[in-house]
């Protein structure tokens, strides 16, 4: 496809983007900002985008495709300032932030005036950041959710599909409320538990040493995601606060279900615990 995509936040998500919308769409015109003056230079050196913009207004009024990819509370302040803008009649919105019920709210005075906001989550990515670490194929066979409003044409969604098939991401349309549910469980809170697990590692290190020499294996493996971006996750559990406090009490249970197998020495039921565990672990795709 022909025209102007403009990326806001050329980090490991906007890059990654930024590049399979190249790959697919050799003939467009990649423009790109960053609040990190670092990132546009590296994406302009990398060949990730074509030229950068230092103003929003500067790339959005000119752009066909405008796709957000900065922390979820700042994609709801430059949704806000969209809204106040003269955009092309007929632009295409969306962003990758992994949350949707918040954002897409934020997008509400935009769809209103009738512009195409589809809000959209790539689900893959690393522990890693900036525009060092985009890559072309970080999306490739990943799910990648789509939360249109109703009021948006099925054209647009596809049109949005045609534009981000250089992902080669398997697409799927969810409401906000059900993209947030499903994430909560599956990446959300697993990124609490880990950390977690790394803040309890730490504070036995502080009696003994050895914890950190000894913390390999199983314990980096469930833990790497650990090492993502502070200020990402906390917008992360900001947006998706009421899920996450449902899947908090449901963990309490379960640890406090665990406690009283351990403490009554219940082998049985510790072993059917792990054995239950294992049955639904093996059976992921
Ligand atoms: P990142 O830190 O690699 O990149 C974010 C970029 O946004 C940075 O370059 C930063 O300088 C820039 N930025 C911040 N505020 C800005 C602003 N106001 N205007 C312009 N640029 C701004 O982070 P990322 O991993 O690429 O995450 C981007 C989005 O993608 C987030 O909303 C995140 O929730 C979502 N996401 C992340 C992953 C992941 O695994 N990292 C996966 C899927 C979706």
């Amino acid at each position: 496809m022909k025209g102007k995509v403009f990326v806001i936040g050329l980090g490991l998500i906007g890059g990654s983007l930024a590049k399979a919308v190249r790959y697919a769409h050799p003939e467009a015109m990649i423009i790109g900002t960053d609040v990190s003056e670092k990132n546009i230079q590296l994406s302009m050196l990398l060949g990730t985008i074509d030229d950068s913009v230092s103003t929003l207004e500067a790339g959005a009024c000119e752009a066909d495709l405008i796709l957000l990819a900065v922390p979820v509370n700042e994609t709801v302040k430059i949704l806000t300032q969209l809204a106040d803008m003269n955009l092309k009649s007929g632009v295409l919105i969306s962003d990758a932030g992994s949350t949707k019920d918040t954002v897409v709210k934020a997008a509400k005075p935009l769809i209103d005036k009738g512009v195409a906001f589809i809000g959209g989550h790539p689900m893959a990515g690393s522990h890693k950041s900036g525009a060092g670490a985009a890559k072309l194929h970080l999306f490739e066979h990943a799910f990648y959710l789509l939360t249109p409003d109703e009021s948006i044409e099925e054209k647009k969604v596809e049109q949005l599909k045609e534009w981000l098939k250089g992902t080669r991401a398997n697409f799927l349309v969810v409401t906000p409320a059900m993209h947030d549910k499903l994430t909560g469980v599956v990446s959300h809170f697993p990124h609490i538990v880990a950390s977690g697990l790394v803040k309890q590692a730490e504070n036995y290190s502080k009696e003994n040493k050895l914890i950190s020499r000894l913390a390999a294996g199983g314990f980096r493996d469930i833990t790497r995601i650990a090492s993502s971006s502070p200020e990402m996750w906390r917008d992360i559990l900001l947006h998706n606060r009421n899920v996450l406090l449902e899947l908090m009490d449901d963990w309490l249970q379960e640890m406090k279900h665990v406690k009283g197998l351990v403490e009554k020495e219940d082998s049985e039921e510790i072993l059917r615990f792990f054995a239950d565990a294992k049955v639904f672990r093996d059976d992921l795709p």
